[in-house]
């Protein structure tokens, strides 16, 4: 690094720090953002659907030039059991495609965050790839006042930390809790090649058109998780998420639990005849709304998965990273204006995540956490008696059809009871209220 003092600096070229940078260099501050990967995007791993209204507000337009796979017009959740799936929302709609509804997209995390930091690049904001932060300088009032890395010390007023779930420098800081396998999902991903038209047949979609299929239950054990099949242009995403505790405690490794996933009855067929092409894992941030650490400290903020910013139900992460990437880079802009970068100067930052979705969004889902937390067997075994009970009121006996149905819904509240029925209707209740 030729420099050895920068307005702000940015650690990790994710969408957290890319969104950041971008939003400081287009107001011409003197950002760096420093990366260890040999590029942005290089270490990243995600099912690679992006949820786009984040990068819609940074770069309106963006469709034109982004490097998007394809455009998601069907979205769909299923529960899976050994040998069943019942799906619970199939929608699949041509409304996704209008260009006012920057909805979602399936992107190849490499190209996008490349793309990505050259937009960042051309706003004026410069990159060091290949350089590994070891460590936050503080002053001797402990004001955060630069950092220190592979290639010397780097000196600035303020530093976003945007280095991801597994957020080293906030650890070594003391400012985040502890990382721990309840409060941390692991998600593996394989990459499958297949035709073009072969994915568009067996999804049924048009050209450019994508899909995002997601799955509970059997492919997780019945933990709080889920598998996902998200379709690229030649490739599909196929990954499995789950929490660290559970692999542990059930003694599974992730890489089981996708083979199961791949070999699964119903699952299969949707993979046949595809090329591996490439395995990868990953963390992800699943403390939840009420156990997120500081997201700022005299001198310093933190973004994205490294401040724990991540929608459990859809493992939506890169806008909420994006978003909180803008945020970060507003709140530095108003410091920049006072030229003092306290923690109460900076706390504009926080303010500004508790009015978006990204916290209002976390807040609304910490249920589902505690849902999934306290007994998931419960929400597991009544969805197992859905299936059967589905199975069996449409299944052809010579019982008259309203005879069958009431035998079946019988069945169906004797295995599950009145109580517990009462008992998650309430909790579910709750989720959604
Ligand atoms: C299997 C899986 C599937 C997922 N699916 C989706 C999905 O479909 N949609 C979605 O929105 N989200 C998804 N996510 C979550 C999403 O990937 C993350 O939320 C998102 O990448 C967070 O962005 P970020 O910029 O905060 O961190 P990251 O993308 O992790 O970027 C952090 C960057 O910091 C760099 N870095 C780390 N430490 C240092 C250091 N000390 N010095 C220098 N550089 C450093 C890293 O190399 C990396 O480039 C998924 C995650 C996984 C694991």
């Amino acid at each position: 690094m030729a420099e050895d003092f920068a307005e702000c600096i940015i650690v990790g070229a994710g969408p957290a720090g890319s969104a950041a940078a971008l939003t400081l260099a287009k107001s011409r501050v003197n950002v760096h953002v420093l990366e260890r990967g040999n590029s942005p995007g290089a270490k990243n791993v995600s099912g690679a659907i992006l949820y786009a209204n984040a990068l819609n507000d940074l770069i309106p337009g963006f469709r034109v030039e982004a490097p998007i796979e394809r455009t998601v017009v069907r979205q769909r959740y299923s529960f899976l059991t050994k040998d069943a799936e019942m799906s619970v929302f199939d929608l699949h709609t041509d409304q996704f495609k209008h260009t006012t509804m920057h909805n979602m997209f399936s992107v190849n995390r490499r190209s996008f965050d490349k793309w990505f930091a050259d937009q960042a690049i051309k706003a004026g904001a410069t990159y060091h790839t290949g350089i590994l932060v070891d460590k936050l300088i503080q002053d001797s009032q402990g004001v955060v006042i630069g950092v220190e890395t592979s290639q010397g010390t780097l000196r600035a007023n303020v530093v976003i930390l945007a280095d991801g779930a597994n957020s080293i420098l906030n650890r070594h800081n003391g400012r985040s809790r502890r990382s721990h396998a309840t409060t941390m999902g692991l998600g593996v991903k394989e990459t499958i090649r297949l035709p073009i038209g072969k994915i568009e047949d067996r999804f049924n979609l048009e050209r450019n058109e994508g899909a995002s299929f997601k799955y509970l239950g059997e492919p997780v054990q019945y933990s709080p998780g889920g598998a996902f099949i998200l379709t690229n242009n030649e490739t599909l995403s196929v990954g499995v998420v789950t929490r660290l505790s559970d692999l542990s405690d059930k003694g599974v490794r992730p890489y089981d639990l996708l083979d199961a996933f791949k070999n699964h009855p119903r699952i299969r067929r949707l993979l046949e005849g595809g090329v591996s092409e490439e395995y990868s894992a990953h963390i992800l941030p699943e403390m939840g709304y009420d156990h997120l650490p500081p997201l700022t400290s005299d001198g310093l903020l933190v973004a994205g998965d490294a401040a724990g910013l991540l929608n459990v139900l859809c493992h939506e992460g890169m806008n909420l990273a994006m978003a909180s990437g803008l945020m970060s880079g507003l709140a530095v802009l108003e410091a920049n204006k006072h030229g003092k970068y306290s923690n109460k100067v900076l706390g504009i930052y926080g303010k500004m995540l508790h009015q978006s979705f990204v916290l209002q969004d976390m807040k609304t889902v910490r249920h589902f956490h505690e849902l999934m937390k306290e007994k998931p067997e419960y929400f597991n075994e009544l969805l197992k008696a859905a299936v059967q009970f589905a199975t069996d009121a449409t299944s052809i006996t010579d019982k008259p059809k309203k005879e069958q149905i009431s035998r079946a819904w019988h069945d169906f509240t004797a295995t599950c009871g009145w109580g517990t029925l009462t008992k998650e209707a309430f909790r579910l209740w709750k989720f959604l209220r």
